[in-house]
C-alpha cells in the first residue's frame, strides 16, 4: 500500500524530465501553469521536461516543490540519481554532520556504515531510545529529546 506521499516519490531510475512531468499530469495541470504555480519561467520547465535540465537551482527546487506538493529533497535524489528508497533511511555522521543542513549523500548510500570524512560510525537511529531518525530538520530526537548531534552532549559541561 502506499501512502500518497511515496506514490509522489521519484521511481528509481526516473529522470528529472519523467519526475516532473509525472508530477504535473498528476495535478492535470498543463507546463504554463505549472510554471505560474512554482514561479519558474515557462522555458525552464518546458527545458525540464525536455530533459534539458539536470540539476535545479536553490529557488526552482523549492519552486517546484511548492508547486508540486513534494518535499524539495525528492528533487535533489532525482537529480543525483539516488533512489529515495535508499536516501529514506537516514544515516549521518555524528561528528561532521552540522545541525539544520542536508545530511551528505555520501552517508546516505545504502551500504556506507561509516564517514567518509572521519570514519566515525554513521547513526541512522537515536542513540537514547532507537527510534529511526526521520528528519534532519529536526536537531533533537521527536521522541525522547535526544541530540541527533552527539552521544557526549549530556556528559560534557560544555
Ligand atoms: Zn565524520
Ligand atoms: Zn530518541
Amino acid at each position: 500500500m502506499h501512502t500518497l506521499e511515496q506514490a509522489q516519490a521519484p521511481n528509481p531510475g526516473e529522470s528529472l524530465a519523467e519526475y516532473v512531468r509525472r508530477l504535473r499530469l498528476g495535478l492535470g495541470i498543463n507546463q504554463k501553469e505549472l510554471a505560474a504555480k512554482a514561479g519558474v519561467h515557462l522555458q525552464s520547465i518546458g527545458k525540464m521536461e525536455r530533459g534539458k535540465t539536470t540539476t535545479l537551482n536553490h529557488k526552482t527546487k523549492n519552486g517546484l516543490a511548492c508547486a508540486l506538493g513534494v518535499p524539495a529533497e525528492y528533487f535533489d535524489a532525482v537529480c543525483r540519481g539516488i533512489a529515495v528508497e535508499a536516501t529514506a533511511a537516514l544515516k549521518f555522521c555524528p561528528d561532521c554532520w552540522v545541525p539544520g543542513t542536508a545530511p551528505d549523500p555520501l552517508w546516505m548510500h545504502l551500504r556506507a556504515k561509516y564517514c567518509f570524512a572521519c570514519a566515525a560510525e554513521l547513526r541512522s537511529h537515536c542513540s537514547k531510545c532507537n527510534e529511526p531518525i526521520i528528519s534532519l530538520k529536526h536537531r533533537f530526537c521527536p521522541y525522547c529529546g535526544r541530540s541527533y548531534k552527539s552521544k557526549q552532549l549530556t556528559n560534557t559541561d560544555s
